[in-house]
Protein backbone atom coordinates (compact mmCIF):
# COMPACT_ATOMS: atom_id res chain seq x y z
CA UNK A 1 0.00 0.00 0.00
CA UNK A 2 2.67 3.07 1.21
CA UNK A 3 4.93 1.62 -2.04
CA UNK A 4 1.67 2.19 -3.82
CA UNK A 5 1.28 5.39 -2.59
CA UNK A 6 4.83 6.30 -3.39
CA UNK A 7 4.32 5.51 -7.40
CA UNK A 8 1.99 7.74 -7.61
CA UNK A 9 3.42 10.86 -9.31
CA UNK A 10 2.75 14.46 -8.16
CA UNK A 11 1.03 16.91 -10.73
CA UNK A 12 4.80 18.65 -11.54
CA UNK A 13 5.74 14.82 -12.88
CA UNK A 14 2.54 13.85 -14.41
CA UNK A 15 2.77 17.27 -16.41
CA UNK A 16 6.52 16.56 -17.67
CA UNK A 17 5.93 12.82 -18.77
CA UNK A 18 2.74 14.09 -20.29
CA UNK A 19 4.03 16.66 -22.48
CA UNK A 20 7.31 14.88 -22.72
CA UNK A 21 5.26 11.99 -24.39
CA UNK A 22 3.72 14.20 -27.10
CA UNK A 23 6.68 15.82 -27.75
CA UNK A 24 8.53 12.28 -28.58
CA UNK A 25 5.48 11.91 -31.13
CA UNK A 26 5.61 14.85 -32.54
CA UNK A 27 9.54 14.42 -33.07
CA UNK A 28 9.14 11.10 -34.24
CA UNK A 29 6.62 12.18 -37.18
CA UNK A 30 8.70 15.02 -37.88
CA UNK A 31 11.46 12.75 -38.38
CA UNK A 32 9.46 10.45 -40.52
CA UNK A 33 8.33 13.57 -42.52
CA UNK A 34 11.92 14.83 -43.20
CA UNK A 35 12.62 11.57 -44.45
CA UNK A 36 10.47 10.70 -46.36
CA UNK A 37 10.29 14.08 -47.98
CA UNK A 38 14.30 13.22 -48.97
CA UNK A 39 13.05 10.45 -50.92
CA UNK A 40 10.33 12.66 -52.75
CA UNK A 41 13.12 14.88 -53.77
CA UNK A 42 15.05 12.00 -54.90
CA UNK A 43 12.67 10.43 -56.92
CA UNK A 44 11.90 14.38 -58.78
CA UNK A 45 15.33 14.62 -59.18
CA UNK A 46 15.73 11.61 -60.94
CA UNK A 47 12.56 12.36 -63.18
CA UNK A 48 13.81 15.73 -63.74
CA UNK A 49 17.49 14.91 -64.40
CA UNK A 50 17.64 11.56 -65.92
CA UNK A 51 13.93 10.42 -67.83
CA UNK A 52 13.20 14.46 -68.84
CA UNK A 53 17.28 14.10 -70.55
CA UNK A 54 17.08 10.94 -71.97
CA UNK A 55 13.56 12.02 -73.95
CA UNK A 56 15.58 15.21 -75.17
CA UNK A 57 18.28 13.43 -76.28
CA UNK A 58 16.51 10.45 -77.87
CA UNK A 59 14.56 13.45 -79.84
CA UNK A 60 17.62 15.14 -80.92
CA UNK A 61 18.92 12.11 -82.42
CA UNK A 62 16.02 11.64 -84.26
CA UNK A 63 15.76 14.95 -85.66
CA UNK A 64 19.58 15.12 -86.19
CA UNK A 65 19.50 11.61 -88.23
CA UNK A 66 16.80 12.81 -90.38
CA UNK A 67 18.78 16.12 -90.96
CA UNK A 68 21.54 13.61 -92.02
CA UNK A 69 19.77 11.93 -94.68
CA UNK A 70 18.55 14.89 -96.37
CA UNK A 71 22.46 15.75 -96.95
CA UNK A 72 23.02 12.30 -98.26
CA UNK A 73 19.41 11.91 -99.99
CA UNK A 74 21.17 15.49 -101.54
CA UNK A 75 24.54 14.24 -102.14
CA UNK A 76 23.85 11.51 -103.84
CA UNK A 77 21.74 13.31 -106.43
CA UNK A 78 23.78 16.21 -107.26
CA UNK A 79 27.73 14.70 -106.06
CA UNK A 80 28.13 18.08 -104.52
CA UNK A 81 30.94 17.92 -101.64
CA UNK A 82 29.28 20.34 -99.84
CA UNK A 83 26.61 18.31 -99.02
CA UNK A 84 29.05 15.28 -97.96
CA UNK A 85 30.79 17.77 -95.76
CA UNK A 86 27.54 18.30 -94.06
CA UNK A 87 26.66 14.85 -93.63
CA UNK A 88 30.33 13.93 -92.06
CA UNK A 89 29.59 17.50 -90.25
CA UNK A 90 27.33 15.70 -88.18
CA UNK A 91 28.63 12.40 -87.12
CA UNK A 92 30.45 13.19 -84.30
CA UNK A 93 27.38 15.21 -82.53
CA UNK A 94 25.54 12.25 -83.13
CA UNK A 95 27.77 9.87 -82.02
CA UNK A 96 28.14 12.00 -78.98
CA UNK A 97 24.58 11.95 -78.38
CA UNK A 98 23.92 8.63 -78.86
CA UNK A 99 27.09 8.12 -75.91
CA UNK A 100 25.49 10.29 -73.87
CA UNK A 101 22.48 8.38 -74.04
CA UNK A 102 24.04 5.32 -73.24
CA UNK A 103 25.30 6.62 -70.17
CA UNK A 104 22.36 9.20 -69.18
CA UNK A 105 19.77 5.80 -69.47
CA UNK A 106 19.28 4.53 -65.74
CA UNK A 107 17.32 1.00 -67.19
CA UNK A 108 18.93 -1.79 -68.42
CA UNK A 109 16.44 -1.73 -71.96
CA UNK A 110 17.43 1.94 -72.20
CA UNK A 111 21.39 1.26 -72.49
CA UNK A 112 20.52 -1.66 -74.99
CA UNK A 113 18.13 0.55 -77.23
CA UNK A 114 20.99 3.51 -77.09
CA UNK A 115 23.95 0.48 -78.04
CA UNK A 116 21.19 -0.65 -80.82
CA UNK A 117 21.36 2.69 -82.21
CA UNK A 118 24.74 3.42 -81.98
CA UNK A 119 25.16 -0.06 -83.58
CA UNK A 120 22.14 1.26 -86.72
CA UNK A 121 24.13 4.34 -87.29
CA UNK A 122 27.60 2.94 -87.99
CA UNK A 123 26.15 0.61 -90.61
CA UNK A 124 24.12 3.74 -92.12
CA UNK A 125 27.61 5.54 -92.45
CA UNK A 126 29.35 2.63 -93.54
CA UNK A 127 26.66 2.20 -96.05
CA UNK A 128 26.72 5.84 -97.49
CA UNK A 129 30.66 5.53 -97.83
CA UNK A 130 30.41 2.66 -100.19
CA UNK A 131 27.70 4.52 -101.84
CA UNK A 132 29.56 7.26 -102.01
CA UNK A 133 32.09 5.88 -102.95
CA UNK A 134 30.53 3.97 -105.85
CA UNK A 135 30.72 7.34 -108.24
CA UNK A 136 27.35 8.12 -109.83
CA UNK A 137 25.29 4.57 -109.98
CA UNK A 138 23.86 4.12 -106.21
CA UNK A 139 23.56 0.09 -105.82
CA UNK A 140 20.09 -0.64 -106.61
CA UNK A 141 19.56 -2.06 -102.62
CA UNK A 142 20.29 0.69 -101.28
CA UNK A 143 17.45 3.00 -100.85
CA UNK A 144 15.77 -0.23 -99.27
CA UNK A 145 18.40 -1.23 -96.71
CA UNK A 146 19.18 2.62 -96.16
CA UNK A 147 14.80 2.81 -94.81
CA UNK A 148 15.22 -0.24 -92.77
CA UNK A 149 18.14 1.31 -90.76
CA UNK A 150 16.34 5.28 -90.51
CA UNK A 151 13.57 3.35 -89.35
CA UNK A 152 14.82 1.17 -87.00
CA UNK A 153 17.05 4.12 -85.34
CA UNK A 154 13.71 6.41 -85.31
CA UNK A 155 11.92 3.43 -83.76
CA UNK A 156 14.50 3.16 -81.05
CA UNK A 157 14.79 6.67 -80.37
CA UNK A 158 10.95 6.66 -79.95
CA UNK A 159 10.84 3.47 -77.65
CA UNK A 160 13.56 4.95 -75.60
CA UNK A 161 11.60 8.09 -75.33
CA UNK A 162 8.52 6.26 -74.53
CA UNK A 163 10.44 4.39 -71.55
CA UNK A 164 11.75 7.21 -70.09
CA UNK A 165 8.46 9.14 -70.08
CA UNK A 166 6.66 5.87 -68.69
CA UNK A 167 9.66 5.64 -65.86
CA UNK A 168 8.93 9.74 -65.18
CA UNK A 169 4.97 8.97 -65.03
CA UNK A 170 5.40 6.41 -62.80
CA UNK A 171 8.29 8.25 -60.33
CA UNK A 172 5.73 11.25 -60.13
CA UNK A 173 3.12 8.40 -59.05
CA UNK A 174 5.75 7.14 -56.64
CA UNK A 175 5.93 10.55 -55.34
CA UNK A 176 2.64 11.40 -55.02
CA UNK A 177 2.02 7.97 -53.04
CA UNK A 178 4.69 9.15 -50.38
CA UNK A 179 3.12 12.40 -49.96
CA UNK A 180 -0.19 11.51 -49.19
CA UNK A 181 1.58 8.78 -46.83
CA UNK A 182 3.38 12.01 -45.54
CA UNK A 183 0.15 14.26 -44.89
CA UNK A 184 -1.85 10.97 -43.89
CA UNK A 185 1.26 10.32 -41.12
CA UNK A 186 1.22 14.15 -40.02
CA UNK A 187 -2.71 14.53 -39.98
CA UNK A 188 -3.05 10.83 -37.80
CA UNK A 189 0.29 12.24 -35.35
CA UNK A 190 -1.49 15.40 -34.96
CA UNK A 191 -5.14 14.06 -34.30
CA UNK A 192 -3.54 11.72 -31.86
CA UNK A 193 -1.40 14.70 -29.94
CA UNK A 194 -4.20 16.99 -30.11
CA UNK A 195 -6.52 14.01 -28.39
CA UNK A 196 -3.49 13.25 -25.76
CA UNK A 197 -3.26 16.83 -24.77
CA UNK A 198 -6.92 17.29 -24.22
CA UNK A 199 -6.78 13.66 -22.67
CA UNK A 200 -4.19 14.07 -20.33
CA UNK A 201 -5.28 17.88 -19.58
CA UNK A 202 -8.49 16.34 -18.74
CA UNK A 203 -7.29 13.51 -16.69
CA UNK A 204 -4.54 16.58 -14.81
CA UNK A 205 -7.75 18.48 -14.04
CA UNK A 206 -10.07 16.02 -12.83
CA UNK A 207 -7.20 14.68 -10.29
CA UNK A 208 -6.92 17.94 -9.12
CA UNK A 209 -10.67 18.85 -9.38
CA UNK A 210 -12.13 15.80 -7.20
CA UNK A 211 -9.85 16.29 -4.59
CA UNK A 212 -10.41 19.75 -4.02
CA UNK A 213 -14.30 19.18 -4.71
CA UNK A 214 -14.26 16.94 -1.27
CA UNK A 215 -12.07 19.01 0.19
CA UNK A 216 -14.77 21.39 -0.32
CA UNK A 217 -17.39 19.71 0.36
CA UNK A 218 -15.88 18.44 3.86
CA UNK A 219 -14.59 22.36 5.13
CA UNK A 220 -18.52 22.63 4.39
CA UNK A 221 -19.49 19.73 6.81
CA UNK A 222 -16.60 20.86 9.16
CA UNK A 223 -17.39 24.79 9.37
CA UNK A 224 -20.81 23.08 10.36
CA UNK A 225 -19.90 21.05 13.04
CA UNK A 226 -20.27 17.46 11.26
CA UNK A 227 -16.21 16.11 11.41
CA UNK A 228 -17.28 12.43 10.53
CA UNK A 229 -14.89 9.85 8.98
CA UNK A 230 -11.12 11.21 7.28
CA UNK A 231 -11.26 12.80 3.99
CA UNK A 232 -9.58 9.33 1.76
CA UNK A 233 -7.33 10.85 -0.90
CA UNK A 234 -4.77 9.30 -2.11
CA UNK A 235 -3.50 10.95 -5.52
CA UNK A 236 -1.82 13.34 -6.29
CA UNK A 237 0.92 13.39 -3.43
CA UNK A 238 0.49 17.20 -3.06
CA UNK A 239 -3.06 17.24 -2.91
CA UNK A 240 -3.10 13.83 -0.43
CA UNK A 241 -0.52 15.87 1.53
CA UNK A 242 -3.13 18.81 1.79
CA UNK A 243 -5.90 16.41 2.97
CA UNK A 244 -3.81 14.90 5.51
CA UNK A 245 -2.78 18.42 7.30
CA UNK A 246 -7.20 18.94 6.54
CA UNK A 247 -8.00 15.83 8.33
CA UNK A 248 -5.22 16.39 11.31
CA UNK A 249 -6.47 19.89 11.75
CA UNK A 250 -10.11 18.42 11.98
CA UNK A 251 -9.27 15.77 14.16
CA UNK A 252 -7.58 18.54 16.20
CA UNK A 253 -10.84 20.88 15.91
CA UNK A 254 -12.94 17.75 16.63
CA UNK A 255 -10.98 17.40 19.65
CA UNK A 256 -11.00 21.30 20.99
CA UNK A 257 -15.27 20.85 19.95
CA UNK A 258 -15.33 17.83 22.84
CA UNK A 259 -12.74 19.56 25.15
CA UNK A 260 -15.58 22.45 24.92
CA UNK A 261 -18.48 20.33 25.69
CA UNK A 262 -16.60 18.66 28.05
CA UNK A 263 -15.16 21.93 29.68
CA UNK A 264 -18.90 22.78 29.70
CA UNK A 265 -20.14 20.16 31.25
CA UNK A 266 -17.11 19.90 34.01
CA UNK A 267 -17.08 23.71 34.75
CA UNK A 268 -21.43 23.81 35.04
CA UNK A 269 -20.91 20.86 37.03
CA UNK A 270 -17.79 22.66 39.46
CA UNK A 271 -20.07 26.20 39.33
CA UNK A 272 -22.90 24.87 40.47
CA UNK A 273 -22.23 22.25 43.54
CA UNK A 274 -20.44 24.79 45.31
CA UNK A 275 -23.18 27.42 44.41
CA UNK A 276 -25.82 24.90 45.31
CA UNK A 277 -24.32 24.15 48.47
CA UNK A 278 -23.93 27.58 49.32
CA UNK A 279 -27.59 27.79 48.56
CA UNK A 280 -28.73 25.33 50.63
CA UNK A 281 -26.51 26.58 53.65
CA UNK A 282 -27.57 30.15 53.51
CA UNK A 283 -31.61 28.90 53.24
CA UNK A 284 -31.02 26.76 56.46
CA UNK A 285 -29.82 29.85 58.61
CA UNK A 286 -31.78 32.27 56.98
CA UNK A 287 -35.50 30.15 57.81
CA UNK A 288 -33.48 29.32 61.19
CA UNK A 289 -33.33 25.58 60.98
CA UNK A 290 -30.32 25.11 63.79
CA UNK A 291 -31.69 28.86 65.45
CA UNK A 292 -30.26 27.63 69.18
CA UNK A 293 -27.55 25.36 67.98
CA UNK A 294 -24.30 27.86 67.17
CA UNK A 295 -22.23 24.79 66.42
CA UNK A 296 -24.20 23.80 63.91
CA UNK A 297 -24.54 27.68 62.51
CA UNK A 298 -21.18 27.75 62.42
CA UNK A 299 -20.74 24.22 60.45
CA UNK A 300 -22.94 26.01 57.87
CA UNK A 301 -21.09 29.19 57.94
CA UNK A 302 -18.06 27.02 57.25
CA UNK A 303 -19.36 25.40 54.36
CA UNK A 304 -20.27 28.32 52.74
CA UNK A 305 -16.97 29.82 53.27
CA UNK A 306 -15.61 26.48 51.81
CA UNK A 307 -17.44 26.28 49.27
CA UNK A 308 -16.87 30.41 47.63
CA UNK A 309 -12.70 29.69 48.32
CA UNK A 310 -13.56 26.63 45.73
CA UNK A 311 -15.65 29.37 42.71
CA UNK A 312 -12.88 31.55 43.83
CA UNK A 313 -9.84 29.63 42.59
CA UNK A 314 -12.19 27.54 39.86
CA UNK A 315 -12.40 31.25 38.21
CA UNK A 316 -9.40 32.51 39.35
CA UNK A 317 -7.96 29.94 37.17
CA UNK A 318 -9.70 30.53 34.09
CA UNK A 319 -8.84 34.34 34.78
CA UNK A 320 -5.18 33.09 34.93
CA UNK A 321 -4.65 30.90 32.18
CA UNK A 322 -6.22 33.15 29.52
CA UNK A 323 -3.75 36.21 31.00
CA UNK A 324 -0.83 33.29 30.32
CA UNK A 325 -2.24 32.51 26.98
CA UNK A 326 -2.17 36.45 26.40
CA UNK A 327 1.07 37.38 27.34
CA UNK A 328 -0.06 39.11 30.20
CA UNK A 329 1.67 36.96 33.01
CA UNK A 330 4.44 38.48 35.00
CA UNK A 331 7.43 36.65 36.06
CA UNK A 332 9.77 37.96 39.12
CA UNK A 333 12.76 35.72 38.58
CA UNK A 334 15.34 35.74 41.53
CA UNK A 335 17.46 33.11 42.88
CA UNK A 336 14.90 31.02 44.87
CA UNK A 337 15.36 28.60 47.56
CA UNK A 338 13.48 25.58 46.14
CA UNK A 339 13.73 23.53 49.36
CA UNK A 340 12.40 26.12 51.85
CA UNK A 341 9.28 26.87 48.75
CA UNK A 342 9.11 23.25 48.32
CA UNK A 343 9.07 23.43 53.10
CA UNK A 344 6.30 25.94 52.99
CA UNK A 345 3.99 24.38 50.81
CA UNK A 346 4.18 20.93 52.79
CA UNK A 347 3.42 22.85 55.13
CA UNK A 348 0.26 24.15 53.80
CA UNK A 349 -0.75 21.22 52.30
CA UNK A 350 -0.52 19.38 55.79
CA UNK A 351 -3.78 19.76 57.26
CA UNK A 352 -5.31 18.19 54.18
CA UNK A 353 -3.24 15.34 53.93
CA UNK A 354 -3.73 14.51 57.65
CA UNK A 355 -7.72 14.41 57.06
CA UNK A 356 -7.09 12.30 54.49
CA UNK A 357 -5.00 9.77 56.47
CA UNK A 358 -2.11 10.27 53.94
CA UNK A 359 1.44 10.17 54.28
CA UNK A 360 3.39 13.47 52.84
CA UNK A 361 6.56 13.02 53.38
CA UNK A 362 9.48 15.52 52.46
CA UNK A 363 13.21 14.89 53.21
CA UNK A 364 15.25 17.49 51.31
CA UNK A 365 18.71 15.98 49.72
CA UNK A 366 21.05 17.93 51.53
CA UNK A 367 22.93 20.41 49.44
CA UNK A 368 20.63 21.67 47.14
CA UNK A 369 21.63 24.89 44.50
CA UNK A 370 19.48 27.60 44.07
CA UNK A 371 17.40 28.39 41.38
CA UNK A 372 16.10 31.35 38.89
CA UNK A 373 12.86 31.02 39.41
CA UNK A 374 9.74 33.12 40.62
CA UNK A 375 9.18 31.48 44.09
CA UNK A 376 5.22 32.58 44.09
CA UNK A 377 4.48 31.11 40.72
CA UNK A 378 6.54 27.52 41.60
CA UNK A 379 4.75 27.25 44.86
CA UNK A 380 1.76 27.39 42.78
CA UNK A 381 2.92 24.81 40.70
CA UNK A 382 3.96 22.87 43.62
CA UNK A 383 0.60 23.45 45.41
CA UNK A 384 -1.20 22.07 42.21
CA UNK A 385 0.87 18.97 41.75
CA UNK A 386 0.76 17.87 45.66
CA UNK A 387 -2.56 19.14 45.66
CA UNK A 388 -3.45 16.64 43.07
CA UNK A 389 -1.53 13.76 44.71
CA UNK A 390 -3.44 14.13 47.24
CA UNK A 391 -6.64 14.44 45.95
CA UNK A 392 -5.86 11.05 43.51
CA UNK A 393 -4.64 9.03 46.87
CA UNK A 394 -6.65 6.77 48.64
CA UNK A 395 -6.92 6.81 52.21
CA UNK A 396 -3.83 5.61 54.20
CA UNK A 397 -1.70 6.12 50.94
CA UNK A 398 1.27 8.26 50.32
CA UNK A 399 2.92 11.30 48.98
CA UNK A 400 6.39 11.62 48.89
CA UNK A 401 8.00 15.01 47.60
CA UNK A 402 11.96 14.87 46.23
CA UNK A 403 14.87 17.18 45.06
CA UNK A 404 17.69 15.99 42.73
CA UNK A 405 20.37 17.92 41.20
CA UNK A 406 20.97 17.36 37.65
CA UNK A 407 24.45 17.83 36.99
CA UNK A 408 24.36 17.10 32.91
CA UNK A 409 21.10 19.57 32.51
CA UNK A 410 22.54 22.33 35.16
CA UNK A 411 19.39 22.11 36.85
CA UNK A 412 17.31 20.48 39.67
CA UNK A 413 14.41 18.34 38.95
CA UNK A 414 11.44 18.18 41.55
CA UNK A 415 9.44 14.34 42.07
CA UNK A 416 6.22 14.79 43.38
CA UNK A 417 5.11 11.22 44.03
CA UNK A 418 1.86 9.33 45.01
CA UNK A 419 0.77 5.83 45.57
CA UNK A 420 -2.88 6.91 43.41
CA UNK A 421 -4.82 5.73 41.32
CA UNK A 422 -2.26 6.39 38.25
CA UNK A 423 -2.67 7.88 35.07
CA UNK A 424 -3.19 5.84 31.71
CA UNK A 425 0.13 5.84 29.30
CA UNK A 426 -2.04 7.71 26.22
CA UNK A 427 -2.88 10.40 28.90
CA UNK A 428 0.05 11.24 30.51
CA UNK A 429 0.71 13.73 27.50
CA UNK A 430 -2.85 14.81 27.38
CA UNK A 431 -3.50 15.75 31.17
CA UNK A 432 -1.41 19.07 30.21
CA UNK A 433 -3.44 20.66 27.90
CA UNK A 434 -6.20 22.55 29.20
CA UNK A 435 -9.30 21.01 30.30
CA UNK A 436 -8.00 17.86 30.27
CA UNK A 437 -9.33 15.54 32.55
CA UNK A 438 -8.62 11.88 33.04
CA UNK A 439 -12.20 10.32 33.54
CA UNK A 440 -12.50 8.14 36.66
CA UNK A 441 -15.91 6.88 35.86
CA UNK A 442 -17.05 8.01 38.81
CA UNK A 443 -17.37 11.64 38.31
CA UNK A 444 -16.52 11.82 41.51
CA UNK A 445 -13.05 14.20 41.77
CA UNK A 446 -13.86 17.70 41.15
CA UNK A 447 -11.87 19.88 39.04
CA UNK A 448 -11.21 22.20 35.86
CA UNK A 449 -8.79 20.33 34.35
CA UNK A 450 -6.59 23.49 34.09
CA UNK A 451 -4.30 23.16 36.81
CA UNK A 452 -1.64 20.98 35.13
CA UNK A 453 -1.87 23.48 32.08
CA UNK A 454 -0.79 26.18 34.31
CA UNK A 455 1.73 24.54 35.59
CA UNK A 456 2.95 23.57 32.13
CA UNK A 457 3.23 27.40 30.98
CA UNK A 458 4.79 28.53 34.23
CA UNK A 459 7.32 25.51 34.18
CA UNK A 460 8.24 26.68 30.39
CA UNK A 461 8.52 30.13 30.97
CA UNK A 462 11.32 29.36 33.45
CA UNK A 463 12.80 27.38 30.42
CA UNK A 464 12.24 24.28 32.53
CA UNK A 465 10.22 20.98 31.41
CA UNK A 466 7.51 19.17 32.85
CA UNK A 467 6.11 15.78 32.73
CA UNK A 468 4.53 12.80 34.28
CA UNK A 469 5.28 9.00 34.93
CA UNK A 470 2.65 6.22 36.06
CA UNK A 471 1.85 2.92 36.67
CA UNK A 472 -2.39 2.90 36.46
CA UNK A 473 -3.42 1.15 40.07
CA UNK A 474 -0.11 2.11 41.77
CA UNK A 475 0.54 5.80 41.71
CA UNK A 476 2.35 8.67 39.63
CA UNK A 477 4.91 10.82 39.80
CA UNK A 478 5.41 14.07 38.38
CA UNK A 479 8.57 15.63 37.69
CA UNK A 480 9.44 19.03 36.81
CA UNK A 481 12.97 21.03 36.24
CA UNK A 482 14.20 24.29 36.64
CA UNK A 483 17.44 25.62 36.20
CA UNK A 484 19.96 26.74 38.07
CA UNK A 485 20.55 30.69 38.89
CA UNK A 486 23.63 32.03 37.58
CA UNK A 487 25.32 32.60 40.87
CA UNK A 488 24.69 28.58 41.54
CA UNK A 489 26.16 27.73 37.99
CA UNK A 490 28.77 30.05 39.29
CA UNK A 491 29.79 28.72 42.48
CA UNK A 492 29.55 25.22 40.55
CA UNK A 493 32.67 26.02 37.66
CA UNK A 494 34.99 27.87 40.54
CA UNK A 495 38.00 26.10 42.16
CA UNK A 496 37.23 25.44 45.79
CA UNK A 497 39.02 28.04 48.17
CA UNK A 498 42.25 27.06 49.59
P1 LIG B 1 -7.87 19.28 37.85
O1 LIG B 1 -8.24 20.62 38.33
O2 LIG B 1 -8.97 18.59 37.12
O3 LIG B 1 -7.14 18.43 38.80
P2 LIG B 1 -5.32 19.29 36.49
O4 LIG B 1 -4.88 19.98 35.24
O5 LIG B 1 -4.53 19.62 37.72
O6 LIG B 1 -6.85 19.63 36.65
O7 LIG B 1 -5.24 17.74 36.24
C1 LIG B 1 -5.74 17.22 35.03
C2 LIG B 1 -6.08 15.77 35.18
O8 LIG B 1 -4.89 14.99 35.36
C3 LIG B 1 -6.86 15.45 36.40
O9 LIG B 1 -8.25 15.65 36.14
C4 LIG B 1 -6.55 14.00 36.64
O10 LIG B 1 -7.38 13.17 35.81
C5 LIG B 1 -5.15 13.87 36.17
N1 LIG B 1 -4.18 13.91 37.29
C6 LIG B 1 -3.44 14.96 37.70
N2 LIG B 1 -2.67 14.62 38.76
C7 LIG B 1 -2.92 13.32 39.02
C8 LIG B 1 -2.43 12.36 39.98
N3 LIG B 1 -1.51 12.71 40.90
N4 LIG B 1 -2.93 11.11 39.92
C9 LIG B 1 -3.83 10.75 39.01
N5 LIG B 1 -4.33 11.59 38.08
C10 LIG B 1 -3.89 12.85 38.07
Amino acid sequence: MKRNEELKLSIFKRLIVSYLAITVLILCSGIYTVMNLGEINRIIRGANSVDAQVIRIAEEIAQSVIIQTGSERKYLISRDRAFYNNFSEMNPYIVRKITELEVISDTEEGKALAAEISALHERYRTLFEKAALSGSAVPKSYPAEKEKIISAIEKNCRLIAKGADAARSEKMKKSEEISYRISRTILFTESFAVVLVVLISFLITRSINSPIRLLREKTKLTARGEFGSPLAISSPPEIKELADSFNLMCERLRELDQMKVDFISHLSHELRTPLTAIKEASSMLTEGVFAGLPEKQAELFGIINEECERLISSVSRILELSRMEAGMADFAFEDADLVAIIRKTVAKLSPIADRKHIRLAYSPDGDIPCVSADPDKISQVIENLIGNALKFTPKEGEVSIRLERNGTANSVEVFVTDTGCGIPRESLEEIFEKFKRVDDRKGTVRGTGLGLSIAKYIINAHGGNIWAESEPGRGSTFIFSLPLSRSSLQSAVAPPSA
